[in-house]
């Protein structure tokens, strides 16, 4: 299995290392050395800007996460028993998985 996170779009809202059973995330600060250490294409790595229209939708929500100031790392993506879970919980809708038969899956908010 094979899985990154877009760090473009990703929120920092922890909800990927709190429901994946086998942490497969972990959360660094989007300025540490670590951010870009799973296997996002060059186009999703971090590289200071976040997606607007992601800033735009959740930057002004109040729910008890902190927003903006982590991003996932997908630090054990062939740990992945593709439970799902991750992508249903979301909210930058940025995770991609692959499974060994190629079939690919992207998380989409519940
Ligand atoms: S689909 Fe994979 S990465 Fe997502 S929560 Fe389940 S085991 Fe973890
Ligand atoms: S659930 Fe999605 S948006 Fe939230 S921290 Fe994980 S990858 Fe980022």
């Amino acid at each position: 299995m094979e899985v990154f996170v877009d760090k473009t779009r990703c929120t920092g809202c922890d909800h990927c290392k709190d429901v994946c059973p086998v942490a497969v995330f972990e959360m660094y600060d989007k300025n540490a050395q670590e951010v870009n250490n799973d296997t996002a294409p060059e186009d999703m790595k971090w590289k200071g800007t976040d997606n607007p229209d992601v800033v735009k939708e959740w930057g002004g929500v109040n729910d008890g996460h902190t927003h903006f100031k982590t991003k996932s790392v997908a630090i054990n993506g062939p740990g992945c028993i593709l439970c799902q879970a991750c992508l249903i919980e979301c909210e930058g809708e940025c995770i991609h998985i692959t499974d060994d038969s190629g079939t690919k899956y992207q998380s989409v908010y519940k």
